[in-house]
């Protein structure tokens, strides 16, 4: 049972901030009572849980940086059609939507950095 009660290794109450260390990952505090689900890191503080933000912050990283990539790729796409047919219509549509992106990227870039 050691591996299994290991998840909870220097975790602790997000509530009361109790140590969990050797308990259940799943179950009540024994100090304040609140839940806590040690598996997807519900009610839990320390390690566990910093890791688990960390990976969320990953994630809107990852969608930042997509973000950006996607107004990129749609700013090329009019730059190479504007080059090609002398038009300028799909540069303005392709601007707007690279803009749409662009700003998708700043607000989810700004979530980065709240804590
Ligand atoms: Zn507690």
């Amino acid at each position: 049972m050691y591996a299994m009660n290991n998840i909870t290794a220097g975790k602790t109450c997000e509530q009361c901030g109790y140590d969990l260390t050797g308990l259940d990952p799943e179950g009540l505090c024994p100090e304040c009572g609140a839940y806590r689900d040690a598996w997807s890191g519900k009610g839990i503080a320390g390690r566990g849980a910093d890791q688990l933000r960390r990976g969320d912050w990953l994630v809107r990283l990852f969608k930042v940086l997509v973000l950006l990539f996607l107004a990129a790729l749609s700013v090329g796409l009019g730059v190479m059609y504007w080059s090609k047919s002398g038009s300028y219509t799909p540069l303005v549509l392709t601007g707007m939507v690279s803009l749409l992106f662009v700003v998708s990227a700043v607000v989810a870039g700004v979530s980065l950095f709240r804590r």
